[in-house]
């Protein structure tokens, strides 16, 4: 898929909490791309161009617009420029861009994010659901606390009539009592199913990747089976 460059309106907006939004964004008709890529975003500061990406949260079979999951970074520009803008205001867009898009079809896949690394994972996990794909897919997705947790109901609804297994994992819950308090590499060998013999997707922060890599291949697994994008 070609990558387009055009001026993306903002169309709509949902406030996850006080750092985090989802943003709709309109795209040319013919604007298609794979669950798992990104758009880059162009902004301006004292004229100065800088460019920023961002996975698209949505899935390939809505038409004629996107949406991306982001937090607003404490002192980042672009972050908060998007957080400020406002309905009706338009971005410069180039995409779709990358290539961390579900690799063998036939596979299960684990899928492992922290953050707001959960955005390429949504749109794939959609994308299979839609299309009653018969693959497995397991995903563990660390946030700080219950705030965090967007899409949590269309994983859950997913996960009843699907074939999708999932775990939220806190490091600071609300609830002191919460069972899966920590960081998300702290859990792989309680999540990832005996005789899984599926691929590993890891998305967030370099050092959560570098971290659940570095698990993952104590556990045995080849590095052909893990498949990385890196935020930082
Ligand atoms: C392929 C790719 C896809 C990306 N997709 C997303 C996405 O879907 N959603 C998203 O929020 N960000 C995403 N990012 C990160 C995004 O491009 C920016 O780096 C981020 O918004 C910070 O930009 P900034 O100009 O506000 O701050 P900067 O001044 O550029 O960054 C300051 C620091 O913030 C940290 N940081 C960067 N991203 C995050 C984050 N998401 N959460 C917490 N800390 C962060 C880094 O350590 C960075 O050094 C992606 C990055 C890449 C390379």
């Amino acid at each position: 898929m070609e990558a387009f460059r055009f001026n993306s309106k903002l169309i709509g907006e949902s406030k996850i909490n006080e750092s985090t939004k989802v943003l709709y964004f309109e795209v040319p008709e013919n604007f298609e791309f794979s669950a798992g890529q990104y758009v880059m975003m162009a902004f301006y500061k004292d004229g100065r161009r800088i460019l920023r990406s961002y996975s698209i949260f949505s899935s390939p079979s809505e038409k004629g617009k996107i949406s991306i999951f982001f937090k607003k970074v404490e002192g980042g520009y672009a972050s908060n420029f998007l957080f400020n803008m406002k309905i009706g205001e338009q971005i410069e867009m180039k995409g779709p861009l990358g290539n961390f898009t579900v690799r063998n079809p036939s596979k299960d896949i684990f899928l492992i994010s922290s953050g707001t690394g959960f955005g390429p994972f949504k749109s794939m996990i959609k994308n299979m659901s839609e299309k009653k794909s018969p693959q497995k897919i397991y995903l563990a997705r660390g946030f700080k606390n219950e705030t965090d947790l967007c899409s949590e109901e269309e994983l859950r609804e997913i996960s009843l009539s699907g074939n999708l297994k999932y775990f939220n994992v806190l490091s600071r819950p609300t609830d002191e009592g919460y069972i899966y308090k920590g960081h998300v590499q702290d859990f792989l060998d309680k999540f990832i199913p005996e005789g899984f013999n599926g691929d590993f997707y890891i998305c967030g922060l370099k050092e959560m990747v570098f971290e659940v890599r570095e698990k993952l291949g104590k556990m045995g697994i080849a590095s052909q089976r893990i498949f990385f994008e890196r935020y930082d």
